[in-house]
């Protein structure tokens, strides 16, 4: 599952590849991956003619910036863009291809089939679903301080990894970055958030940020072999502390990671580095 660092990558490496190309098509195979306009042929009228000018991201979300139009899209479980020759066979489980009038297609590839894409008319898209909803941006956002993150969820009294997945309170931090940023900040995810003390929130601020930035990091040097090799972009796998390290020996004190369900999600964690309270473990 794609994270923010590999959405963030993705898009940095899609404003390489398209930005600045017209689309002279659009041929949609899936007509599901296409959530708005309710019909693909209507999808596929509406960009021709149209130029990308550059790709923004929201949240996991990609914004693809046409003139006059934000095509929104979402790789969920397994979607890829690829740029290829017009001429080159058409891979299995590609669903959308946009053929520039350069001769080569941004095609779209998802063998889970669970990838969507919206499209709205510039100034309009941010205020409404799918994006309509999505809370603070964590990256490279002067607004994502340590008094945001605190206001958002401090008061609550739900544990801290759910929270932290929400995407209504702050977006891109999935399953395994969630793990990491706890790992690294030395929070037990099952904590609540109104039990978290002011130097950890600190911890957990920073942890967040500079988790992702150097995931971010690591994909912008190991993306160039995907795109040079394939055409294609996609995840990476990226150096990770916890998460699917079970039995592993903990990076800062060597004892073994352990695995345990939190919120219905497989949760990596230290349990020395990452204490529960004394009251609560004796229970
Ligand atoms: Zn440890």
């Amino acid at each position: 599952m794609p994270e923010l660092p590999e959405v963030e990558t993705v898009k940095r490496t899609l404003i390489e590849l398209v930005a600045g190309k017209r689309i002279q098509s659009v041929t949609v195979r899936l007509p599901r991956i296409i959530q708005r306009p309710e019909e693909p042929e209507q999808f596929a009228a509406a960009l021709e003619g149209h130029t990308i000018q550059t790709v923004e991201r929201r949240g996991k979300f990609l914004r693809i910036i046409l003139d006059g139009l934000v095509l929104v899209s979402h790789l969920r479980m397994e979607g890829r863009y690829g740029v290829f020759p017009s001429e080159e066979p058409i891979e299995l489980h590609t669903h959308v291809l946009f053929h520039f009038d350069d001769g080569t297609d941004l095609r779209y590839k998802d063998v889970r089939q669970f990838g969507t894409m919206h499209l709205f008319e510039t100034g309009t898209d941010l205020e409404m679903q799918p994006l309509k909803k999505l809370g603070l941006e964590p990256l490279d956002n002067p607004d994502f301080t340590l008094d945001a993150l605190r206001s958002k969820l401090a008061k609550r009294s739900t544990k801290i990894k759910p929270l932290l997945l929400n995407q209504e309170y702050i977006v891109g931090l999935g399953n395994i970055y969630v793990d990491e940023a706890l790992f690294s900040a030395g929070i037990h995810p099952e904590r609540s958030a109104n039990e978290l003390k002011p130097a950890e929130w600190k911890k957990l601020h920073e942890s967040i940020v500079s988790t992702l930035s150097r995931a971010v990091d690591a994909g912008g040097s190991s993306i160039k072999s995907y795109v040079n090799g394939q055409g294609e972009m996609g995840m990476f796998q990226q150096q990770l502390l916890v998460y699917g390290r079970k039995d592993e020996a903990c990076s800062s004190c060597g004892r073994p990671i352990e695995k345990f369900v939190v919120g219905g999600r497989g949760t990596h964690i230290c349990k020395h580095c990452q204490p529960l309270p004394k009251a609560r473990q004796s229970k």
